[in-house]
This record gives C-alpha cells, structure tokens and sequence, in this order.
C-alpha cells in the first residue's frame, strides 16, 4: 500500500487514471489534505536531485509508492491487495538486485583502478578475487545492519506492525509501519550509498595526484596544530594525539573518506525516514554495519595464514 509522502498516512491509491493512461489525478491525503505523492508526475532527474539533496518526501517516493497500481476510474474497480503486494514485492525485490550489481560493480572498478593496485594491468585472479571480498564485504555490512535495525524495531513494538496499537486509532496510522518489510533496509542504505560511491569513481577516474617529491616529504607538524595555537597551555599528550590524527588523514586517501563519510551520513539519514529509531539508534546501526564489513578483510587474512 502506498503512503503520503508527506506525513507517511497510508493510501490505497496515489492516483485514479481515467481513460487514457496519460490522463491522470493525483490523490489527496485524508489526513494532512496535501497531495500523496506529486512525484509521480515528476521525471527521473528530479527524483534523482531530491534523492543527492536527501529530500524525506524521495524515500518515501522510491521505497512505498514507485509502480503501485493506480486506481483505474474506466474499470471502476481497484486492484486487489493481494497482487498489489505481489506487484510491490516483485518492484523491491528487482531493485535490490539491480542497485546491489551496480553498486558492487563500482565499488570493484574503484578498487582495481591502476592509482590503487599500483600496477597498470590486472589479472583475472586479481579482478574475480576483489570481487568476492567486495561481495562478502556489502553481505555482512547488510546483515549487520539489518540485523540490529530489526532488533531495534522488535525492542520498540514496531514490528510485526499487526500489533501496533495505532492501527486502531485511525489518524494516528503510520503507512511506513503497515507497510514495513524487511528489505526495504538494505535498498535505502543502497540508494544513500550508491550516488557518493559513483562520485567517488569519477573523482577517482577524473583526479589522479601527480607524482611529486614533496609527497614523501616529512609531515609539517606546525602548519597545521590547532591545540598548540589555543592561548593555554594543553598536556603534552593531547597535542601528540592531534599529531597522529592529522599524520593519518594526510596519508589517508581523502576522496575515499569523503565520500564514505557523506554515503554513512545519507544512509543515516535515510534510515530517520524509514524507520521510527533515535538518531544516536540510527548511526549505531550504521557503524555497526560498516565495522562489520571492516572486518571482513582482516577475518580473511587471519583465515590465510591458517590454510
Ligand atoms: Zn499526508
């Protein structure tokens, strides 16, 4: 069923066609009066920038109401609720496979790209081994957070939505609850991730550092040391703290932690219109996710040396 993208009400319809299919009329919400969803009428690139400006109305869009079966004014009759979940169940489960390939494809050319592997030609070995790892990496990362997000949701009285007591109270009705199902957790942290994961590819094709002799250059300790600029006087530990942060995020590849930051962030974000958890819940989940695909690297060469 779909919802108001506007105050997540639960719909029947977002639109009536009537004769031809280009004929249409938007429904309007019972509760907020506002229209259900006016991006149905919207083209792809809108979708698309509101999706890149993290609009709450997009999720909405893209994870309840994108194909759902219009009510057909010329038939007079409307579809059952049967197949319109069969017909939302096909659409999610389509798009998880589509934005889970595109997604591990990227990621793979990212991390086969020369400026990373350092060697201008790739074996198949090579290729077909980063895949697998950015395979079980995406894997876990999912099963984490899917895990704990359900865990979140059962703690709370979320899930199974039939018994939620706001089912009864009409206005009160939540279409995000009633229409919950598990996978639309991993297409949302699909759908944050993939746009700064593309942008991290074409940074990555588009920008590669020249190689210069100041790059092996001893770090610059003074340049950049806030703490030992502050009018007082802070222990000697601290600044050496800043010190080793400010080494490791010089040579850190800074575009890959960008991007990374910014998909964490809009896969928090797009949790927090999903899902009913508190934001420290929300970025827990989030971490705990990417920990777990952190580990995968690691768990694999401890499981190397032993073979
Ligand atoms: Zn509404």
């Amino acid at each position: 069923m779909p919802v108001c993208t506007n105050c997540a009400y639960p719909a029947d319809h977002v639109y009536t066609t009537y004769k031809t299919k280009s004929n249409i009329r938007l429904g309007v919400c019972a509760r907020c009066d506002h229209f259900l969803d006016p991006l149905i009428e919207h083209p792809d690139l809108i979708i698309l920038l509101d999706l890149i400006l993290l609009k709450p109305r997009v999720f909405l869009h893209l994870l309840f109401n994108r194909g759902s079966p219009p009510y057909d004014a010329d038939q007079g009759k409307a579809i059952s609720a049967d197949d319109r979940t069969k017909v939302r169940k096909n659409r999610l489960t389509q798009d998880l496979w589509r934005l889970g390939a595109l997604s591990i494809v990227a990621e793979t050319i990212l991390r086969l790209l020369p400026t990373k592997t350092k060697s201008l030609t790739t074996t198949w070995i090579q290729a077909f081994t980063v895949t697998a790892i950015v395979c079980l990496e995406g894997f876990t990362q999912h099963a984490v957070t899917l895990a704990l997000a359900l865990l979140a949701l059962k703690k709370r009285g979320w899930i199974p939505s039939s018994c939620s007591t706001a089912r009864n109270k009409e206005l009160l009705r939540d279409g995000r609850q009633e229409n919950f199902v598990p996978i639309l957790i991993p297409l949302t942290i699909l759908y944050t991730s993939l746009l700064p994961l593309l942008l991290q590819l074409v940074l990555s094709i588009w920008y590669t550092p020249p190689p210069s002799i100041h790059e092996h250059l001893p770090f610059a300790q003074s340049s950049t040391s806030i703490l030992s600029n502050l009018p007082f006087q802070l222990p000697q530990e601290y600044l050496e703290i800043e010190n080793a942060l400010n080494q490791a995020w010089f040579r850190s590849d800074r575009v890959w932690v960008g991007t990374r930051l910014l998909g964490g962030m809009s896969a928090g974000f797009g949790l927090r219109v999903l899902l009913p958890t508190k934001p420290w819940e929300t970025t827990a989940i989030v971490l705990a996710g990417w920990m777990g695909a952190a580990v995968v690297p690691h768990a694999m060469n401890y499981f190397k040396t032993f073979v």
